[in-house]
């Protein structure tokens, strides 16, 4: 089935969900409906009453009974005038404004938060003097369709959620329910679309999050600020290690930046005139205005700026792993996803373009191997602009930067897609997409060329013919976000991290209490084994269970916790020198003198 018989058919339900909605609360007031991913949802206003997923059943059973009549769905049209005199006498006050605002502007398009355009009722023309109608049985909507012919043709559907949603996204607008449903052309593709969402639930990552005590969040702190535990930074730490590790064996070296810079920094930047809302600044006694930093690069160019360069110098690897402020709205944060504190493994090469080819091709293997090593498998997007303006340098640099990250792939043989409009605001993009174990895809490691930021900064080096040039910068994050990598990463693994990454790796569970000198052999062992791989000095992390409690207990509380490795000990091991270890999917017995080469080799 093709894309817009798919849309049609949700759009459809979303009609056939009101007025399932409208038999059951005759006064429910309608907002917008749209076809969303894999569905569609509706804004209602049931005034004082509220849907709830109890009532799923009911309203699906109602949807149920008008598909069977088959009703076809017939366009009409209407004076803007008529219109708003119909949705008056239907007490569709939403309805009304959205007339009255297409009469007075001529568009009556809706965008959401993301400011991405979620319904327009009609073709955006500002002098449209009639707007168009579809009727399903005794149901009618203002509505620019297209639809299905008749209600028989919707495919399989399911209600699957209901939320508060303020009416036009306004947060002083009366709050309405945003009803959502799911639809696919047949019964299977939406049984394993369900699926799908109960395993992602089940993986969730802010409900994983709380469960293994690895990060935390305070109203007072504010939103979209996570604190994490002591168990969360331990994997943070290990994130950032590993992909640290894979640049600085290509020879970057770390930098230190702080956290605020002048203002000044992104007017030259460009940031501040493009993305003025995501810097909030303040200012010093001494009369300077600092904003937080919403980029590190600026701050980079000007260590490569604090001496003269020569070619032989390059290139120059700096590498760090540091927080960003942006001030995205509230209503967007929750969990890991989305934050306002964005901690990147960063890293900038500053370069002549002739060793761009190498620099890159270091980099893509770096972020080959650390995606196998995580078992996620990546896919490539040549990230290219778009017509907007909203873009930094001439069209000449953007046309050579674009044709080589094009050459590039090419030259590695990689295969692509293209996403235009996806370049970063000062260049082209390799951006490596990760599927998960859900078979979820997610940006994730991005490698780019800049040509621009060089230029504002006027950065230079000297040629080896003695004069002034200009390096390539080329920027990278192979993790992205320290964060949102966390939370596809928890989701990923359902929180049974890898042994080498765990925060608890270890748990020592004993059978009985006469077993405590050898648990002190045992654990003298743990100390003197220091992983190697996949990063190096990864010292052990382990605790000691020797409660009064049964084993039985100890067991299903460890697994809880999904610790990687429980080692056993009871009187048995003691005395013949072993101890069991259950992982997973399997236990087995180890000798004590086996024990180090086998947790090294895990
Ligand atoms: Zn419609
Ligand atoms: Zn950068």
């Amino acid at each position: 089935m093709d894309e817009k018989q798919l849309y049609a058919m949700r759009h459809s339900l979303a009609h056939l969900m009101a007025q399932a909605v409208q038999h059951l609360w005759p006064h429910a007031k309608f907002g917008v409906g749209p076809v969303i991913e894999n569905g569609f949802y509706y804004d209602i206003d049931l005034g004082n009453m509220t849907i709830s997923d109890t009532d799923f059943a009911a309203i699906e059973k109602e949807m149920r009974r008008m598909i069977a009549k088959d009703d076809t769905f017939t366009r009409s049209e209407m004076s803007i005038t008529d219109a708003i005199k119909w949705a008056k006498k239907h007490k569709q006050p939403y309805k009304e404004e959205l007339l009255s605002d297409l009469q007075h502007f001529g568009t009556t398009s809706m965008r959401d938060i993301n400011n991405i355009e979620i319904e327009t009722i009609t073709e955006v023309n500002s002098d449209v003097k009639n707007v168009s109608f579809y009727a399903n049985g005794d149901f009618s909507d203002l509505c620019r369709g297209p639809h299905v012919t008749s209600s028989k043709k919707v495919g399989a559907f399911k209600l699957i959620r209901v939320a508060g949603a303020y009416w036009r996204g306004k947060e002083d607008n009366p709050q309405m329910q945003r009803l959502y449903g799911v639809a696919f052309a047949t019964k299977k593709e939406l049984d394993e679309y369900l699926n799908l969402l109960e395993e992602a639930k089940r993986r969730d990552h802010r409900k994983l999050g709380k469960e293994l005590g690895l990060f935390t969040s305070s109203p007072l702190i504010g939103a979209g600020l996570p604190l994490f535990t002591p168990r969360g930074t331990v994997l943070r730490d290990m994130l950032n290690r590993l992909a640290q590790s894979y640049r600085a064996d290509n020879g970057y070296q770390k930098v230190w930046i702080p956290t605020i810079a002048k203002l000044e920094t992104y007017k030259i930047s460009g940031h501040f005139e493009k993305f003025p809302e995501l810097l909030r600044f303040t200012s010093t006694e001494s009369g300077d205005e600092l904003a937080l930093k919403p980029v590190n690069c600026p701050h980079h160019t000007q260590i490569y700026a604090a001496q003269p360069r020569s070619y032989r110098d390059l290139p120059i690897k700096y590498m760090e792993t540091t927080t960003v402020y942006r001030d995205e709205k509230s209503g967007e944060l929750g969990g890991l996803s989305r934050v306002r504190a964005i901690t990147q493994d960063d890293s900038h090469v500053f370069c002549t373009s002739s060793q761009v080819k190498d620099i890159f091709a270091e980099l893509i293997e770096s972020a080959q191997n650390l995606y196998e090593l995580l078992d996620m498998k990546l896919s490539l997007r040549l990230s290219f602009r778009d017509d907007a303006e909203n873009y930094l340098g001439t069209k000449e640099m953007w046309a050579s930067a674009e044709k080589a990250i094009h050459d590039l792939a090419d030259q590695f043989d990689l295969e692509y897609e293209i996403g235009i409009g996806e370049a970063a605001i000062y260049g082209p993009k390799m951006d490596f997409m990760a599927t998960d174990a859900i078979g979820r895809q997610w940006q994730l490691a991005t490698v780019q060329l800049d040509y621009a930021i060089p230029e504002r900064f006027e950065l230079e080096y000297t040629a080896e013919d003695g004069t002034k040039r200009r390096p390539v910068m080329v920027h990278c994050a192979l993790l992205g976000s320290i964060e949102r990598f966390m939370s596809i990463y928890i989701e990923h693994t359902a929180g049974w991290f890898p042994f080498w990454m765990a925060p608890e790796q270890i748990r020592i569970l004993t059978i009985n209490d006469q077993v405590g000198a050898y648990v002190e052999e045992i654990t003298k062992i743990l100390n003197n084994t220091v992983l190697m791989q996949p990063i190096k000095y990864n010292e052990l992390r382990y605790t000691i269970d020797d409660r009064n409690e049964s084993l039985g207990k100890k067991i299903r509380e460890a697994t809880a916790w999904k610790i990687p490795i429980q080692l056993i000990v009871g009187l048995k091991d003691m005395e013949a020198r072993e101890v069991s270890v259950r992982r997973q999917h399997s236990e087995e017995k180890i000798k004590l003198d086996k024990l180090s080469s086998y947790l090294q080799e895990l």
